[in-house]
């Protein structure tokens, strides 16, 4: 009886069920109030304390978790965006470049800016339609294979 009151004893943490004091389960009265500790009481108010701290520990990965899925998710929704932006950038030159000859191809001059402008256009068009009808035949060739 006097051993499981002395100070070296060794039990595991709990808290005083009258004054919320951290005490040991090996003490039969909290150092601290003096309130009777029931041993059956004590070791599963032990338990308890420790099922608390691993709920917070294991909340702690969760979280962490939860933050590398998030930011997974916007990098994965960022290059989606990127991705969904580039037939239409690519779109968006061949009609400008359509619209271009539309309106000035049809120009007779000798002047060497405005038909290098033409070659600028030309060559942006071409090439714009190019990736457009790659990026298709790619896309055609990803939903082929994954059938
Ligand atoms: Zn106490």
């Amino acid at each position: 009886m006097f051993e499981s009151m002395s100070i070296t004893s060794q039990g595991r943490a709990f808290q005083c069920p009258s004054c919320k004091e951290k005490i040991d389960t090996s003490r039969r009265r909290c150092p601290f109030c003096s309130a009777i500790i029931d041993a059956g009481a004590a070791e599963a108010a032990a338990d308890a304390m420790v099922k608390v701290n691993q709920a917070s520990e294991e909340a702690g990965y969760v979280k962490v978790a939860a933050g590398v899925a998030l930011a997974s998710f916007l990098c994965g929704m960022f290059f989606v965006f990127i991705s969904m932006g580039v037939p239409l950038a690519l779109l968006a030159v061949v009609g400008m470049a359509i619209r271009w000859r539309v309106k000035y191809g049809g120009i007779q001059t000798d002047d060497l800016d405005f038909h290098s402008a033409k070659r600028t256009v030309t060559a942006a068009g071409i090439t714009a339609s190019l990736l457009l009808l790659g990026g298709l035949i790619l896309v055609a060739a990803i939903l082929a294979t994954s059938r």
